[in-house]
């Protein structure tokens, strides 16, 4: 919500040295969530205009965020490559195998629970460990910047009511999903939108995540995914603050074009 400007202007009162715009990519899935192919034009116009507007104050740079299929395996917006400065890989949905479409993680609960019980018979196990391959799968197949929210799968898990996020298994299913990552030499996110939103009372990935990142010294970027631009850096203090306890002394920034180490301060 609000014009592109509001949200730099917002970050320059705020003393961003860097923002990225990460809008839902177009190309095929051309549903709610997704830009209109029309608006892709405008959203890279827009953009130059700004940083050409607003380069003495702030670097601005042109994302996307693109999403991975898991039927056809591709990485939807990866064509839009040449206009971009930078990308976020994300897993957003599932093919629902009755109905042949796809349907959302983090969407309705509706779509959540009929996943968990058409495609898994309610195994919440099964769910989070295809989850996890599923972007394992990507990590192998495709170069990207930063890897996506990592753990969405909790986001419709309010209340605990499908898993305990300290159960064993889901304990060792993500150790071995950021083991992987770190072999892959990935850059996640840590993502405070769901806590903006009221969706989730904590960041993605998990605290108890975050800290293994550290033991495997993945790199990580702290991004807002703000939907709204007074939440442009909502709840950052307290991700650096999680940060610097888990032994993090520096977050990847993309500066002069260049993901640079940072010191957190
Ligand atoms: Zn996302």
């Amino acid at each position: 919500m609000g014009e592109l400007e509001d949200y730099v202007k917002e970050a320059i009162s705020q003393g961003f040295s860097a923002l990225g715009f990460s809008c839902h990519t177009p190309g095929k899935l051309q549903d709610v969530w997704h830009m209109k192919n029309e608006d892709f034009p405008y959203y890279i116009e827009e953009i130059n205009r700004l940083k050409i507007l607003y380069g003495k104050e702030i670097e601005l740079y042109i994302g996307l965020e693109l999403d991975y299929l898991e039927d056809t395996e591709e990485l939807v917006g990866n064509e839009f490559l040449e206009h971009l400065d930078f990308t976020i890989a994300s897993l957003h949905m599932m093919r629902h195998a009755k109905s042949d479409q796809y349907l959302t993680i983090d969407g309705p609960m509706n779509e959540f629970r009929t996943l968990l019980s058409d495609n898994f018979g309610g195994d919440i196990k099964k769910f989070a460990a295809h989850y996890f391959a599923l972007q394992e799968r990507m990590i192998e197949s495709y170069s990207f910047d930063i890897l996506g929210h990592c753990d969405l799968i909790k986001k419709r898990n309010s209340n605990n009511q499908f898993f305990n996020q300290d159960d064993q298994w889901y304990q060792e299913m993500t150790l071995n999903f950021l083991e992987r990552v770190a072999a892959k030499g990935a850059r996640l996110e840590i993502s405070t939108g769901g806590i903006a939103r009221n969706s989730i009372k904590e960041t993605y990935p998990s605290p108890e995540m975050v800290k293994r990142c550290a033991e495997l010294e993945i790199p990580l970027t702290l991004n807002s995914d703000a939907h709204f631009y007074p939440h442009i850096a909502h709840f950052f203090p307290e991700a650096l603050q999680l940060l610097k306890e888990v032994g993090y002394e520096k977050v990847d920034v993309l500066t002069q074009g260049e993901w640079i180490a940072t010191p957190i301060v």
